[in-house]
């Protein structure tokens, strides 16, 4: 068993999802007149949305996780608060996944407080209903148990992520680009080209948390 649940997505998986939210939408009967992308994970599904509905107009509204003053949990914020005047028009409100719902929540209010559009409706691709705070007006995966997402959008972001939790977790004091390939599957239950564990390394070594020594990687006082 991997120590997280992980599944890898492919482009293909992602444009499949899409189309088939495309497919419950319409057969809700109601259309969009605008798509706004929570930023950045709704971006790709958005623009496939588009796409799949005939929408022309798309925008974004991006939201930041920000420790809260005692760092133990993060409060969602929305990063660049924007004024529009979207009076008459029915919104499709698009992220990649509901998980803790907060992202979904916080878009939700603001654009409702700030853009008083006619309406706003919820589309992503999965809806982890046990966890999640609210319930997408539309979906295509209810997911029963929480899984992490690896969609291809956030692949090197990632692969920097686990890499960065193997230094801290692993228990050894340098490791090898081998080493490092050999313990992804086991640990997150997926596996990569080369290329990606040498260029997640390559940014942690310009991040200052990783330095090589004689051809091995050992976490800095940064990382540690
Ligand atoms: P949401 O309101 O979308 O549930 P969260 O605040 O829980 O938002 O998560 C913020 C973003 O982090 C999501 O929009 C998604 O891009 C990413 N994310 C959260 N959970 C997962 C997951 N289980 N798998 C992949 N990506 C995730």
């Amino acid at each position: 068993m991997p120590k997280v649940n992980c599944k890898l997505v492919s482009w293909d998986d992602v444009m499949k999802w899409c189309w088939e939210l495309a497919e419950v939408i319409k057969g809700s009967g109601w259309m969009p007149d605008m798509i706004v992308a929570i930023s950045r994970g709704g971006a790709v599904p958005a623009r496939l949305l588009c796409d799949c509905l005939c929408v022309s107009d798309m925008m974004s509204i991006q939201v930041v996780h920000w420790p809260t003053a005692a760092e133990v949990s993060e409060k969602a914020r929305v990063k660049y608060p924007l004024k529009l005047d979207l009076s008459g028009k029915k919104v499709l409100l698009v992220d990649d996944i509901a998980d803790t719902g907060d992202s979904l929540i916080l878009a939700k209010k603001t654009l409702e407080a700030d853009c008083k559009p006619a309406e706003v409706r919820i589309a992503t691709m999965q809806w982890i209903s046990p966890v999640c705070k609210v319930k997408p007006d539309y979906y295509v995966d209810e997911v029963k148990e929480w899984i992490w997402y690896q969609y291809p959008w956030t692949r090197l972001e990632d692969i920097i992520d686990f890499t960065r939790r193997l230094f801290k977790e692993g228990g050894k004091e340098s490791w090898s680009l081998e080493e490092i390939a050999e313990a992804f599957p086991e640990w997150y239950g997926l596996s990569y080209e080369d290329r990606w564990y040498r260029t997640a390394v390559e940014w942690l070594v310009r991040f200052g948390e990783l330095e090589k020594v004689d051809g091995r990687y050992r976490a800095t006082e940064k990382l540690r």
